[in-house]
């Protein structure tokens, strides 16, 4: 399974700049051996998409979608919106949103399903607060949140999403889940995967996120069972996410 980086600007780079940072990364020398995607804002996905021309690395991703097609939702945009852009992947449930906009487990299911059936894989983001892990609740919370996701995906020959494990104290706070402690959440969630889709489970990519640099990149990239890394502050300088991409793989 090839290992899969994305990069994740949050609320970063409207059209001018997200043309910058596509046209710097291009210039980058990238592995081969490994899938890379950048999700973006809405309002950049078509500079992103232009600047790519006809390029497919970056892959593109978006950071949120609806769960309908079309309709009488103001402010939203679909998934069938999304793949007019390419969109190969879109995260959702990040803790961003579950925190700031009351993004709920049910709302993360409906979303992800909707990405399913308009071929654009989820990335289902998942993880413990602090104060989940400190009372010894971080598997029960996680566990409930992958079970919960999963619940309207069908496993019907490809990979039905990417699970992006990322403990809410980790994002953006200098301070990385330890690879052990990685490891293990990763077996948790492989085992909920494959108790709902079976074999099939083995071929989905469960990532992980929070703090990830260039430093640490290398670690999380050989502990078993990681996947892949969601990067988000880190990703921002366009060089920065080349040099954690060559950093990914070994020479
Ligand atoms: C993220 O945005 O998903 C993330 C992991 O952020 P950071 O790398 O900044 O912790």
């Amino acid at each position: 399974m090839k290992k899969l980086l994305i990069a994740n600007w949050k609320m970063n780079y409207g059209p001018i700049k997200a043309g910058s940072w596509i046209r710097a990364f291009r210039r980058e020398r990238l592995p081969k051996d490994i899938d890379i995607a950048v999700a973006v804002p809405f309002v950049s996905l078509a500079a992103a998409r232009a600047s790519l021309g006809r390029a497919s690395i970056p892959a593109l991703a978006a950071q949120n979608t609806f769960w309908e097609d079309e309709g009488a939702y103001t402010g939203e945009v679909s998934p069938t919106m999304l793949s007019e852009f390419g969109a190969a992947y879109c995260l959702v449930g990040h803790s961003e949103r579950r925190t700031h906009l009351g993004e709920t487990d049910d709302m993360v299911a409906k979303k992800a399903a909707a990405l399913q059936k308009a071929g654009i894989a989820p990335v289902i983001c998942v993880g413990e607060t602090a104060a989940q892990r400190k009372k010894g609740e971080a598997v029960k919370a996680v566990r409930a949140q992958v079970q919960s996701a999963i619940a309207n995906l069908k496993g019907d020959g490809r990979a039905p999403c990417v699970v992006a494990y990322e403990p809410v104290w980790a994002i953006g706070s200098g301070r990385p889940c330890s690879p052990q402690d990685t490891k293990e959440m990763h077996e948790l969630i492989r085992g909920v995967l494959t108790k709902k889709f079976g074999h099939l489970a083995e071929e989905i990519r469960i990532i992980y996120g929070g703090s990830v640099d260039v430093r640490n990149i290398s670690e999380y990239m050989t502990t078993t069972g990681v996947d892949g890394a969601l990067v988000g502050g880190a990703s921002l300088d366009p060089r920065n996410f080349g040099l954690i991409c060559r950093a990914a793989v070994p020479a």
